[in-house]
């Protein structure tokens, strides 16, 4: 059953891209990045509907070339998640994404050259009413400061994000959000801290080419959650060799441990032995697989034997703990029918659908109350 969470959110100027607010007291959004090729219009839109259709809040498109802007802007029309333009070297790019609908600039300080430079898309930000984010990776960092620090290190990752910082705030640029990415976690970790108590921006985290599905998993839930739960962070990406649907599902899992977002189901499961009285693994597979459509938020717990389940059970919505000759599900933390074994994945689904259906009539009638 929800519970709040007990982190004290660092309380960020609020910015807004496209029909997203990012900042201040808006939820912790959740994006990902598209690895179509952006010219190919119909993958890209297929892929940014995907994308939308797991909970992504905002996605991000790579527009390597003037051709891809073009395309990019043909992409704007069909979809309508805000789109962010991920821009390197030419800031002419920029300028003409800005003129197609883009709701938010990325472009790397690191790359995007001369100050002047950055002025003309600074110009094109505030002309079409579009925030900017400052990527400063620890890739690509500006050659001074490589020279100065002699490798990355958070000082030099939020150097070069305040130098870019101190010129937006010249130009009196205030609409922008900031990432201070990069593969290792301290490093990312360490950036992220020094910089959250020197701007009153939001934060963009992420743990820059974490790794493939697994390994890019942990290493991002151990870096954005120690920063999370310091209240740090106002979007997120998952960065992961893998699918970028992937990316989303973890950001969320992600969130919703920590209680600042909840979407769909928060399955608690054991990790069953042989004390179980029907088979945990295969059950919560197919569970997760029938129930992936499901954004209501809801705790449900699925647990193999006495030991845990019915304790867990009392504390979630639905709850099923394995038992013989039948298991018991729990509704609301109350024992409510005995099922066997044959009939256990389809019984649940439905008591699952039925207390969605439940939620949002009452949602819809306390709505309609007014
Ligand atoms: S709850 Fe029961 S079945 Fe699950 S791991 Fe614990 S002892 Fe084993």
């Amino acid at each position: 059953m929800h519970q709040e969470s007990p982190i004290k959110r660092r309380i960020s100027r609020q910015i807004r891209v496209g029909s997203v607010l990012v900042g201040g007291d808006a939820p912790i959004s959740v994006q990902s990045m598209t690895n179509t090729e952006t010219c190919d219009v119909a993958a890209t839109v297929g892929q940014i509907n995907q994308l939308q259709a797991v909970g992504a809040d905002i996605v991000r498109v790579s527009v390597p070339s003037m051709e891809a802007a073009e395309a990019f802007g043909e992409i704007r029309k069909l979809v309508t998640l805000p789109l962010v333009a991920d821009i390197h070297f030419d800031y002419k790019i920029a300028l003409r994404v800005a003129d197609l609908g883009v709701d938010c600039l990325r472009i790397n300080p690191g790359n995007i050259g001369r100050e002047d430079r950055v002025r003309a898309v600074v110009d094109a930000a505030r002309h079409n009413g579009i925030p900017i984010r400052i990527g400063v990776n620890a890739g690509s960092l500006e050659k001074d400061l490589q020279k100065k620090y002699g490798e990355p290190t958070p000082q030099a990752l939020v150097d070069s994000a305040l130098r870019h910082v101190d010129y937006l705030d010249k130009l009196d640029f205030q609409d922008f959000k900031v990432s201070v990415k990069a593969s290792d976690v301290f490093m990312a970790v360490g950036a992220y801290r020094l910089l959250a108590a020197q701007i009153e921006q939001p934060l963009h985290l992420g743990i820059t080419e974490a790794g493939a599905l697994r390994s890019g998993t942990v290493k991002s839930a151990v870096g954005l959650g120690m920063l999370l739960a310091e209240g740090i962070g106002d979007t997120i990406r998952i960065s992961l060799a893998a699918d970028p649907v992937e990316e989303i599902k973890v950001g969320f899992d992600l969130l919703k441990s920590l209680h600042l977002r909840s979407r769909g189901i928060n399955f608690i499961a054991c990790p069953s032995c042989s004390r179980q009285n029907f088979d945990v693994i295969k059950t919560m597979n197919e569970l997760e697989a029938r129930l992936e459509d499901v954004v209501v938020p809801l705790d449900v717990a699925v647990i193999g034997c006495v030991v845990n389940g019915p304790g867990e059970a009392k504390e979630a919505d639905i709850g099923l703990t394995g038992g013989s000759p039948n298991n018991l599900l729990y509704v609301g933390g109350v024992p409510d029918q005995k099922v066997d074994n044959a009939h256990l994945v389809d019984t649940l689904e439905k008591m699952i659908r039925d207390k969605i259906a439940a939620k949002q009539a009452l949602e819809a009638n306390t709505i309609a109350r007014g």
